[in-house]
């Protein structure tokens, strides 16, 4: 992970509005959670390191490479693909523990893997997640030990 790449992931994660034009023509608002106050230079100096970012994902393990591996197995064609035309799961992303405190709480993110992300969405707590993480994880060691 370099810090370019880094900050492409910090971006995307910016708090922002989004509108859309419903059915009748109204534009409908909605904010979608994300860093608000927190600068990159900040995210970069107070929040990431690699040692943090080579452990991989903080609920399964899973690693950076083996996402990657993942995804291009999906891309290939040797598996059903889940990684929403391409836009999910080729790294780690970033995942607030607790959703209901803000992006700028930083001990709150983690780096967590696209099918934990995708399995805790906001519904469980870290806690009741853990067991549901051991078996993503041990599900896919056992994909990566079949490609
Ligand atoms: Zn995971």
């Amino acid at each position: 992970m370099n810090k370019e790449d880094l900050k492409i992931i910090f971006n995307r994660k910016k708090q922002k509005i989004e509108r859309k034009i419903n059915k009748k023509g109204f534009v409908k608002e909605k904010l979608i959670a994300g860093f608000n106050l927190t600068t990159f230079d900040q995210f970069y100096n107070n929040w990431f390191s690699m040692e943090k970012f080579e452990k991989g994902c903080f609920y399964c393990g899973t690693t950076n490479k083996t996402s990657e591996a993942l995804y291009r197995i999906q891309r290939d064609g040797k598996r059903p693909d889940a990684t929403r035309g391409g836009k999910r799961g080729k790294r780690l992303e970033l995942d607030r523990i607790n959703p209901n405190l803000p992006y700028d709480n930083l001990d709150n993110i983690v780096w967590c893997c696209y099918w934990c992300n995708n399995a805790k969405s906001n519904f469980f707590t870290k806690n009741e997640f853990e067991p549901i993480a051991i078996e993503i994880g041990r599900a896919i060691k056992k994909i990566m030990e079949q490609h």
